[in-house]
């Protein structure tokens, strides 16, 4: 039996296993796509954290594949796209199939358990561009050929596959938003795998059970971001909590982005999961490849990114990813974008960080006369 909810990412109702439920906060995140490096110390922080025992040497709970050639597990995305069938929209509305309608294949849920080996590659065409570089062609914008570094975590979606497709019950989502297998109910049965869309729960052959990223809910217990944001080095990343989607507040950071501005974008809304990791897509891809990874919203978004420094709150904004252990409940803008500050603020409202709108250069001397030396880097 399924539910009718409201997915406000596909702007209609669509059906579910579970009747409606959302939290009042939901663990979320923002990810800056035009600003990662692809170093993986995301991956490695996280790897390091929760996945160095034995029989979890395969799984990346984080991994950073570069579009549009790589995937972790192997065509992850492709393959389940080629299921979905027509994936169109009309305006903000979508007119296809989730994972959770498509009945004429007698699942279900769509999806599908990939092999052992699929998960074995996981920097398979990292660094590819889209296409050959043709002999004595020069770089314009946008760029042709293409590419971009896509960082994925577990979506600790608001309608997950996971959870949905699980004969026993064993997963649950905290009041946090927080979506987790309970190990002692898990039988390793594998439907979360089959049912989760973005291939983020993963099975532990050695105790014959599945794991998934827990959002490193120790930490964002304690008021800190996530060890993947925490470790970031590009500073593409914020984590906070979200708030329901008519119960927006525009000076929660994450609200303000993904509510307010739209210019941080669900990862294939079509699937149908509402997934909470949001992406400010990136600025030099096809506009019909953004449209199909972020959904309808992403040219605008792309546009906003281009233009932020003219807007003073975003900007601001922007600039406080990754200046911060802690997990900002609120923001706010003093001064003007020449000389003013962004300020963070944690669940009390005391002041947890401070960071110039515009990044001061200073220029130092080359000959240092009191060192008697000479710098070579001078900014
Ligand atoms: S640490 Fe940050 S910049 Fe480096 S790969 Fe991960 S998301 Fe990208
Ligand atoms: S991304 Fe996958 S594993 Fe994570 S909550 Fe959504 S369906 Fe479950
Ligand atoms: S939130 Fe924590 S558990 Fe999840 S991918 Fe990031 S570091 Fe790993």
């Amino acid at each position: 039996m399924s539910h009718k909810v409201h997915n406000w990412q596909l702007n209609r109702e669509m059906d579910y296993i579970y009747p409606e439920s959302r939290p009042d906060k939901q663990v979320a995140w923002v990810f800056d796509t035009n600003k990662c490096i692809a170093c993986q110390t995301c991956t490695m922080a996280c790897k390091n954290a929760w996945t160095s025992g034995k029989g979890q040497e395969y799984m990346w709970w984080n991994n950073v594949e570069t579009k549009p050639w790589g995937f972790y597990p192997l065509g992850w995305d492709v393959k389940l796209l080629e299921k979905l069938g027509a994936q169109n929209w009309d305006g903000d509305t979508y007119e296809g199939k989730t994972i959770f309608e498509t009945s004429e294949t007698g699942e279900k849920i769509t999806g599908y358990v990939p092999d052992k080996e699929d998960f074995s590659y996981p920097n398979i065409g990292e660094d590819e561009v889209s296409e050959l570089v043709k002999q004595g062609q020069y770089i314009k914008i946008p760029h042709q050929p293409w590419m971009f570094y896509l960082a994925r975590i577990c979506n600790h979606c608001t309608y997950p596959g996971c959870l949905g497709g699980c004969p026993r019950k064993a997963i649950y989502k905290r009041d946090e938003g927080t979506v987790l297998i309970d190990q002692k109910r898990c039988r390793g049965y594998r439907e979360c795998v089959r049912a989760c869309p973005y291939k983020k729960s993963m099975f532990r052959t050695l105790t014959g059970k599945s794991e998934k990223c827990i959002a490193c809910y120790p930490a964002t217990e304690k008021g800190e971001q996530t060890q993947c944001v925490q470790n970031c080095i590009g500073k593409i990343r914020m984590f906070g909590f979200k708030n329901q989607p008519g119960k927006i507040d525009p000076k929660n950071p994450i609200d303000y982005l993904v509510h307010i501005k739209k210019i941080a974008l669900p990862l294939y809304p079509q699937f149908g999961t509402e997934p909470n990791v949001y992406y400010i897509p990136p600025i030099n891809t096809p506009e019909s490849f953004n449209k199909q990874l972020f959904g309808p919203g992403a040219a605008k978004a792309v546009e906003m990114y281009k233009n932020a420094i003219q807007d003073k709150s975003l900007v601001a904004l922007l600039m406080l990813f990754g200046c911060t252990g802690k997990t900002v409940y609120s923001f706010e803008v003093q001064g003007d974008i020449e000389t003013g500050h962004c300020i963070g603020y944690d669940e009390k409202g005391e002041e947890i960080v401070r960071v110039p709108i515009k990044e001061p250069i200073i220029i130092r001397e080359k000959h240092d006369k009191e060192r008697n030396v000479n710098r070579i880097s001078i900014s």
